[in-house]
């Protein structure tokens, strides 16, 4: 299974799978127009993609889903409450998902699971092959034992490291958004985020990617070591998703 991301923050989010014959666009909190330069820069064009699969109706996961998918008729996969928050006329491109049913799109198996998000019916996912097991996690406040059990035995992890909880305590945001940021429907710390990697089993793990740092309340310089710390690995080793630019196009392998 191949992956990359186009770009992972608050001022937006698009991730790709690829497997076999079909390529998941997941997220497109992109412009359309950007969303299509940006995949150019993968070698891919936008009509290209299987589908769009959509983690939650905030902008920086759908700014450009609605204006992508009528162009290339593209289908959008999303939760009963997504979907409810989307444009009307999107509707005869969606298929809704349970968050508890597994799915197939071509060559991938999708496996969502609920997750604690101010959203309608978030949602986040675990993608697989059949042989490897990438799972996705990003904009979540709280982690619950669904989670923990759906990311262990991962062959691949883009996990989110929102923000370091002194940089945002003493950062210019207004109180309200520390609060939101910081709650338990809102996203996770860095610590959090290394205290469940240090609690799921990760003895597949082959890529593990910090997602969705804050620009603002972060740095890949405190994200790099706790990850490394809780892995029991070089720090080298972690890689950190870039607002601008995402991440190469990665690989699970055959151990
Ligand atoms: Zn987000
Ligand atoms: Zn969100």
């Amino acid at each position: 299974m191949r992956f990359a991301s186009l770009g992972s923050g608050s001022r937006g989010n698009a991730t790709l799978i690829s497997q076999g014959k079909t390529t998941l666009l997941v997220d497109c909190g992109f412009s359309a127009r950007e969303t299509e330069k940006r995949l150019q820069g993968f070698g891919l064009d936008a009509s290209e993609l299987s589908a769009i699969v959509v983690t939650h109706e905030h902008a920086d996961h759908v700014n450009g889903v609605r204006v992508l998918a009528r162009k290339y008729q593209l289908p959008v996969y999303a939760t009963a409450g997504t979907a409810g928050c989307m444009s009307a006329d999107l509707v005869e491109l969606i298929t809704e998902f349970s968050c508890h049913d597994v799915f197939e799109i071509g060559d991938i198996e999708v496996h969502p699971f609920p997750v604690p998000h101010d959203a309608r019916e978030p949602s986040q996912f675990v993608f697989t092959n059949g042989q490897h097991r990438l799972g996705l996690l990003t904009d979540v406040g709280t982690v619950t034992p669904v989670i923990e059990q759906a990311l262990s035995q991962c062959d691949a992890l883009l996990l989110e490291a929102n923000h370091d909880i002194d940089m945002l305590d003493n950062g210019d945001y207004p109180d309200h958004l520390k609060y939101r940021v910081a709650g338990r429907l809102g996203h996770l710390n860095n610590v959090q985020s290394a205290t469940l990697l240090e609690k799921i089993d990760t003895t597949h793990l082959q890529h593990i990617v910090a997602m969705h740092l804050s620009e603002k309340n972060n740095s890949p310089d405190i994200v790099s070591p706790l990850f490394a710390q809780a892995l029991q690995c070089e720090q080298s080793w972690i890689s950190i998703a870039k607002q601008d630019t995402g991440f190469d196009w990665r690989e699970t392998i055959n151990g």
